[in-house]
């Protein structure tokens, strides 16, 4: 999944897990759980904004560069929408061609800055030097460093669902990440592992990630900022500071716009009791080829989902440590 639920539920497991290594920086993500969670999220897709609105009723509708021809409200027509900043508009296609490749670091760059890609092997170390300057830089709040931990997992876990590195062991209905099995996938996440096994409160959370002030470490782990901190000696490329106000509004923008997507997930996710038992939403149903909700969940037993994704928790987790591990040393060589 890489929607809004499946990242929280990544991250959220991973922070379990975390606690269970006994990981010194796991409390972090709990006493700023919110920022935590945006930062798993919003940290990174900052296409999340309309990609359109209804003719009809002037509502905002659909999500940021998935193209839509009918409004999903009235079935009839829609207009593009513009992100505006300034005199300037911007359609999240070119929101997305200036930012995504930024902020996912190892995947999504523009074909003019594909050689900008990080080695999935330079990762942990790139982290660690935001983790430095998110204390040195945007302190004294811990704050920031929680945002970034969930930043970290949404590119780890995003790198892994969309098969950019291998390490997930996953074949659902038709595939690893499929727009048939994502519905199950969903469904599954949102209230198997999210409601019962996490105890998860979805719309205080929705609210509560909405309610996030934006992170300013977010545009200098972007290197959309003034070159600075260790992040910026160590890569001195490619920054793109004249851009900087640009993003910052666009992040708020993503969180104005992630309490009416999510909400509309949210609803889209609810099920209705029937005399055969609980059942989906039938655009879920039709989207999965017309499964039943039991059917399903008994298909997401079978392919092991529940495992699959413990084994995203368990990389996010793995680059945790390793980042935490690279910056001790690399606080350590800085001063010898
Ligand atoms: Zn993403």
């Amino acid at each position: 999944m890489s929607g809004f639920i499946g990242h929280a539920v990544y991250a959220a497991l991973a922070v379990e897990q975390a606690e269970r290594r006994g990981a010194d920086f796991a409390p972090l993500a709990r006493r700023h759980w919110a920022s935590f969670l945006a930062g798993s999220y919003l940290g990174c897709d900052i296409q999340t904004m309309p990609e359109a609105i209804c003719a009809d009723t002037g509502r905002e509708v659909g999500y940021g560069t998935v193209s839509l021809e009918r409004s999903p409200i009235t079935g009839g027509a829609v207009r593009p929408y513009r992100f505006r900043f300034g005199d300037e508009t911007y359609t999240p296609r070119q929101i997305y061609d200036l930012f995504y490749g930024r902020s996912h670091l190892v995947f999504g760059w523009n074909a003019a800055e594909r050689t900008w890609t990080l080695p999935w092997d330079h990762l942990a170390e790139y982290c660690a030097l935001v983790w430095h300057d998110a204390a040195e830089l945007f302190g004294p709040s811990d704050r920031p460093r929680a945002y970034v931990l969930g930043w970290i997992a949404h590119v780890v876990s995003d790198t892994m669902i969309k098969s950019v590195r291998p390490g997930v062991e996953l074949h659902l209905l038709d595939g690893k990440y499929t727009p048939k099995n994502r519905p199950v996938q969903d469904l599954f996440a949102f209230h198997a592992i999210g409601r019962e096994e996490l105890g998860l409160d979805w719309p205080a959370l929705i609210d509560a990630i909405a309610d996030t002030s934006v992170e300013a470490v977010q545009a200098h782990a972007m290197r959309v900022a003034l070159p600075r901190g260790r992040l910026a000696v160590a890569y001195p490329d490619p920054w793109l500071p004249q851009r900087h106000d640009l993003l910052l509004a666009v992040m708020a923008e993503n969180r104005r716009y992630f309490r009416i997507w999510s909400r509309h997930e949210y609803d889209l996710l609810q099920l209705r009791e029937t005399a055969d038992g609980w059942e989906c939403h039938e655009d879920l149903t039709r989207a999965t080829g017309g499964l039943t909700y039991a059917e399903m969940m008994r298909a997401a037993e079978q392919a092991g989902l529940r495992r699959a994704i413990g084994q995203i928790a368990t990389a996010i987790v793995d680059v945790w440590e390793q980042v935490d591990r690279l910056h001790r040393w690399q606080s350590n060589a800085g001063r010898g």
